[in-house]
């Protein structure tokens, strides 16, 4: 059990090492009524409640921040768990004091561990909090950093769920805040829970390994501080085990064992001055032989996050590779303390939190994580960079992609409000309706009822899909017939223009595969959709094209074929034989049979299919374009594919590969990830690899349910900057 004593002293020996100028006599006052306010509380093990408040100060003290922040700190449970008010606590500690505890508390009563969606809703509640202080998010981090350190006590399910919470909420927001050494700490003891074996296999083994690894780094650390004291440069070298769960996720990722992993050392050179720096780089690179492209100079570029260092990687005594941080005394002071070393460094300056706002939100938004392993995690708080935040006139929040106009705002409260828009204010002042809307910004939505609805402009206006899809279905439901001329023409155009005869699209056979493809009902539908602007002839005849050549193609051969083993079978069979579909295809004249699908060209239902019949597996499912299927004429091997067709319905979702051709940049895999997310794709895998000439191809492996969901996601990809083309996976 700990007591009251220990705590207490622990806080003020911080605050006399970190903060020598905090205000004590608060400090007291504020321990004082916290101690009384929990007094009847206990914590899990038998504790007094006391102690949680203090170490969370002293968590807070030693991040550097203020003393309103430690009060806050000591404070922070308070409201949520006594009958102290807001108002009490402001008449006591301050006005700013109260509104810190009432943030932290804000966050205490948010649940960040249901689903998916609750969860990034919650982290724009403390995203919204953060934009007004973020101690309060720096307090909130504190909190949990210490009921992890206290985790043993609790129930075994609250441990897993609290430590999946910390692994997705905290621990990245840890790291995007710059707080290394906090981030480190969370997710090593949140591992330790939600993979205790994965855990434990590390600790023994590194445990076993300990004089060794000491051995091995005392020798190097000797011999660095050994030659820069030979040439005079002050400063402070030390070897670590890099963090237990950056060795987890190395091993996960690049599938090895402890033994091949090579990559564990980690030497950490702190100097005076940036010129140090480059000097001590110098030395390492003459000491030990570098390894070819691991040098990173963060100083001249620092990480979003505002980290700072030269990385180097180089193979000492034994070939054993280590990596060499270098940094500056203050460098290492951001790299270990983010944002709160930021905030320290900025007291007394006079900033308000005006600038704290602007800065958070920068770091926020850059996005230039290219880091391939922290981009995952960079992914959750990555989401709402590009999102802004605006009230209804009775405050509620509606979120909305940045750039959003009072069009985007109009169509998210209803489409009704929409399309009865006439004007809009903007906290009360009359704008036009195309005006960007900024983060807290009160919307007012100016209606009438003999609106016309909306114009087309608006579909280049507007920012959001929600908006732009309604004001399509405006068009669409109230200029049908208009848009069926207006879209057929355009479609006959472009049929024209590429040399395809129209006549196809009435063939029997042929016409309702194209339209499947199109993924439309009818060919009035379609010519509807190009009318209103769903879609574009170009696209739809390019969508097309293909089939309608292999079509054209197909119809000469097939009198050639007749007496071959492929035959047609009439359309009208189809219910018929649906019963003998296994994994949703049909092979014809066969009743049942064993059907895997290829991996060298992964069809999905909708693409154009042949079966190959091998020894001993079944039938094996090609695209009819596939290279394998292209020598299905040859005389020993014709016998040997057989016609083959997609059931009706198909419900399990099919594995398939694009590969996308792209322009090389930072930041891509992330939005090509990004995409994929909010497509609500199932990814399996995605690669990305540098080509010569600034180039580079993504491979990307992801669930599908058709070759229609298929050409809608390839189209979100294409639309990717940068991404300038793409095919299907041929392995
Ligand atoms: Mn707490």
């Amino acid at each position: 059990m700990e007591t009251f004593a220990e705590h207490y002293g622990a806080m003020c020996a911080a605050i006399l090492n970190r903060m020598p100028g905090a205000d004590m006599e608060l400090i007291d006052r504020a321990v004082d009524y916290a101690r009384n306010k929990h007094k009847e509380q206990k914590r899990k093990d038998g504790s007094p409640y006391i102690i949680h408040p203090l170490a969370v100060a002293q968590i807070v003290t030693e991040m550097g921040l203020d003393t309103d922040a430690i009060l806050g700190a000591l404070l922070h449970d308070c409201i949520e768990d006594t009958d102290a008010s807001h108002d009490d606590i402001a008449k006591l500690f301050g006005e700013t004091v109260a509104e810190l505890v009432e943030g932290v508390t804000k966050l205490t009563r948010a649940d960040f561990s249901s689903t998916e969606e609750a969860q990034m809703e919650n982290l724009r509640k403390m995203f919204m909090a953060m934009s007004k202080d973020i101690r309060v998010v720096l307090i909130k981090i504190a909190d949990r950093l210490h009921n992890m350190r206290t985790m043993q006590y609790q129930t075994p399910a609250k441990q897993v769920k609290k430590c999946r919470e910390t692994m997705d909420i905290y621990a990245p927001l840890a790291h995007r805040l710059g707080m290394q050494k906090i981030k480190w700490e969370l997710e090593d003891i949140a591992l330790r829970y939600l993979d205790p074996m994965g855990y434990e296999g590390i600790m023994s083994y590194l445990t076993a390994h300990q004089e060794q690894d000491e051995a091995f780094m005392c020798t190097i650390q000797d011999k660095i501080s050994t030659r820069l004291a030979s040439v005079g440069i002050h400063n402070k070298t030390y070897g670590r085990i890099k963090h237990v769960y950056s060795i987890y996720r190395k091993m996960n990722t690049q599938g090895k064992t402890m033994d091949e992993l090579f990559d564990v050392y980690a030497f950490r050179v702190i100097v005076d001055s940036i010129p140090d720096c480059y000097n001590v780089l110098g030395h390492i690179h003459d000491l030990f032989n570098l390894v070819p492209g691991r040098f990173k100079d963060y100083i001249s570029t620092p990480k979003p996050n505002m980290y700072q260092s030269l990385h180097t990687t180089v193979i000492g005594t034994q070939g054993i590779p280590f990596e060499v941080q270098i940094r500056t005394w203050e460098m290492h002071e951001t790299a270990e303390y983010g944002i709160a070393a930021h905030w320290k460094y900025k007291q007394g300056s006079g900033d308000g939190n005006e600038k704290d706002f602007e800065w958070v939100r920068r770091l926020l938004e850059s996005q230039q994580t290219t880091d391939a392993e922290d981009y995952v995690h960079s992914l959750k708080i990555d989401m709402f960079d590009d999102e802004v935040f605006v009230f209804t006139p009775k405050g509620k929040i509606v979120s909305l992609p940045a750039g959003s106009t009072p069009i985007d705002f109009a169509y998210a409260i209803h489409s009704g409000v929409g399309n009865a828009m006439v004007g809009a204010k903007i906290n009360n002042r009359i704008v036009g309706i195309d005006s960007k809307l900024k983060n807290g910004d009160i919307i007012e939505v100016l209606t009438s009822k003999t609106a016309k609805g909306p114009s087309r402009d608006w579909l280049n206006i507007c920012k959001s899909n929600q908006a732009r899809t309604k004001i399509k279905q405006w068009f669409k439901k109230e200029k049908r017939e208009e848009n069926v001329a207006h879209g057929r023409s355009s479609f006959e155009a472009e049929m024209k223009r590429v040399g395809l005869p129209l006549s196809i699209t009435v063939d029997p056979e042929v016409g309702p595969q194209l339209l499947k493809k199109l993924s439309f009902a009818s060919w009035e539908d379609m010519y509807a959709a190009i009318g209103y602007g769903g879609l574009t002839a170009l696209k739809a005849v390019g969508r097309i094209r293909d089939d309608i050549n292999r079509a054209l193609k197909a119809q000469t051969n097939e009198k050639v074929l007749m007496t071959g083993p492929l035959r047609t079978t009439p359309d009208s069979d189809h219910s018929k034989r649906d019963r003998h579909a296994v994994n949703g295809v049909i092979v014809e004249d066969i009743d049942s049979c064993m059907i895997k699908f290829a991996k060298c060209c992964t069809p999905v239902p909708g693409d154009p299919i042949i079966g190959f019949i091998t020894k001993g597996f079944g039938v094996s499912v090609h695209r009819m374009d596939c290279p394998n299927a292209q020598n299905r004429e040859e005389p020993h091997q014709a016998a040997r594919w057989v016609r083959v067709r997609w059931a009706h319905q198909a419900e399990q979702p099919f594995d398939t590969t694009l590969e996308l051709d792209c322009i090389t940049r930072d930041g891509l895999l992330l939005d090509v990830a990004t995409v994929m997310t909010t497509a609500r794709v199932r990814v399996k895998e995605l690669n990305g690899k540098d080509l010569p000439g600034g180039r580079s191809i993504f491979t990307v492996r992801f669930e599908v349910k058709n070759v229609s969901e298929l050409e809608v996601i390839r189209n979100k990809l294409l639309s990717i900057r940068d991404v300038i083309g793409s095919r299907r996976g041929q392995n």
